[in-house]
């Protein structure tokens, strides 16, 4: 009944839709966002800020309410934690000394250590649960499972296993933790990570590469070790870094649903600046994810220029920081500026502007992820039909791509969510060659407006959007906020 009373309502007011959906202003938004003016939106850096600074502009402009916690910002106050890979040791004692080859290590969680012939454990997921009270102070060894060579339908459980684990051997306070990675690439510098200010440290973590020391614990007993390990990780250097997620609110008109809430989202940040020597070294991002922010800047501006408002309340959201763990997003569900109880979906949009998809062309339609996940798919297949483009299922990446961008921050909280995209992996994925006049804008504001209509009769319908209980793999997610 309700989808009916949409679809009736949607005749007389949806045209403004499309109307608000210029391809020029997408065009504008995006090569502005990717210019190298902005040198790429790295967390963190001034093209970023310079980019919140636009989204804020075009959100007064569009006519939302500011709803961050410094008007349309949301300040997250982080220390840029750099470490140190000159004096990284490990090595095992056995009677012999066995020291890991320096550029085997790798620094995983930058917090200063110095030991000296430490006891050391092997923790498996067999004795995990019996040996978590006896790691404190101790050299914590934790295999890796090589991905690689696990077959696709077992990766997703290999990996929740190996996580399971990391949090046993991290909840029984090491003094280190020692991941050892089957694969025999050499351990590169560690980029600069974010933490969070006043978070709890995390145990040092070092990532082990070298072949002999994993053959080494490969060899012994799972359990507390025959041998000793001494080991170093230098004091990082850190320094303070504000960030910025950018949130408007666009009211909803029913006095009922207004207290509640749609997220539309999508990333501002990207790459950054590369290493010297490459003749272009600006990752401009322009259609990972510019063009996602673009989008929520344009639909913003189309839902608010309707003459009657939606009647749930929209919560329009970019976030720093995806390229560096979802950063943003997880802020964002972690400082909550309206209840989360409250946030029925977030709908995030990554990778609308090219159409040349490495499996082929991508006109006048687009993808899901976690197409069988929730019961999104309905308006926004509905809303496709009406604005003559096509939403598919991408049957090889729709399941594994949710857990690849800031929904995922949602799911985990319980809400149901998906990632529309029109490309999933295209020629400049990741490269400086991501450019803003690559992206097709006219396919772009076509797709923009099934989005917005979806959006739209989502915000219409009283009832919230669900979990699918049919889905075995949304389980985990649907188990966070049962119905
Ligand atoms: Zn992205």
């Amino acid at each position: 009944m309700v989808a009916v009373s949409a679809r009736a309502q949607s005749v007389s007011t949806l045209p403004g839709i499309t109307a608000g959906l210029a391809a020029n202003s997408l065009k504008a938004d995006v090569s502005f966002l990717a210019s190298d003016a902005l040198e790429g939106r790295a967390t963190p850096s001034r093209g970023l800020d310079i980019a919140a600074e636009y989204i804020a502009a075009q959100f007064r402009r569009a006519g939302l309410e500011p709803a961050g916690n410094d008007g349309f910002f949301q300040t997250a106050r982080y220390l840029l934690v750099t470490p140190k890979s000159d004096g990284l040791e490990l090595t095992l004692e056995n009677g012999t000394a066995l020291p890991a080859a320096r550029n085997t290590l790798a620094v995983v969680e930058p917090a200063a250590v110095d030991l000296s012939h430490a006891a050391a454990v092997k923790l498996t997921a067999d004795n995990a649960a019996s040996l978590g009270s006896a790691l404190g102070g101790k050299v914590v060894f934790v295999e890796v499972p090589d991905l690689a060579r696990v077959r696709s339908a077992e990766r997703q459980k290999a990996a929740d296993e190996f996580n399971r684990l990391r949090s046993a051997a991290e909840a029984g306070q090491p003094a280190l933790l020692v991941l050892l990675d089957p694969r025999t690439n050499r351990a590169r510098e560690t980029p600069p990570q974010l933490r969070e200010t006043g978070a709890p440290l995390r145990s040092p973590t070092l990532r082990v590469f070298d072949p002999a020391v994993r053959a080494a614990i490969a060899a012994a007993e799972p359990g507390p070790l025959m041998m000793t390990v001494s080991a170093r990780i230098p004091e990082p250097s850190a320094t303070p870094a504000a960030v910025r997620n950018v949130v408007g609110r666009l009211p909803g008109s029913d006095p009922a649903l207004q207290e509640s809430f749609l997220v539309i989202s999508a990333h501002y940040d990207h790459l950054g600046v590369g290493p010297e020597g490459a003749a272009d070294r600006i990752f401009n991002g322009a259609n990972d994810d510019a063009s996602g922010a673009a989008s929520v800047i344009e639909i913003a501006n189309a839902l608010a220029a309707l003459p009657e408002k939606p009647k749930r309340s929209i919560l329009f959201v970019t976030f720093f920081g995806e390229e560096r763990g979802l950063a943003g997003s997880r802020y964002f569900v972690a400082h909550p500026v309206v209840p989360l109880e409250a946030v029925v979906a977030d709908i995030n949009l990554e990778q609308m502007g090219r159409t040349d998809d490495l499996q082929g062309p991508r006109l006048r339609q687009f993808n899901a992820t976690g197409f069988d996940f929730t019961t999104l798919m309905g308006p926004f297949r509905q809303a496709a039909e009406e604005a003559g483009v096509r939403l598919v299922k991408d049957e090889t990446n729709s399941d594994p791509f949710f857990a690849d961008s800031d929904n995922l921050s949602f799911a985990e909280a319980g809400i149901p969510c998906t990632t529309l995209s029109v490309t999933y992996l295209f020629p400049d994925y990741h490269m400086p060659g991501d450019e803003w006049p690559k992206l097709d804008y006219q396919n772009m504001a076509q797709v923009d407006a099934a989005v917005a209509r979806g959006i739209w009769m989502l915000a219409e319908d009283p009832q919230a959007p669900r979990w699918n209980p049919d889905s075995a793999a949304a389980a985990r997610y649907a188990r966070v906020r049962p119905h």
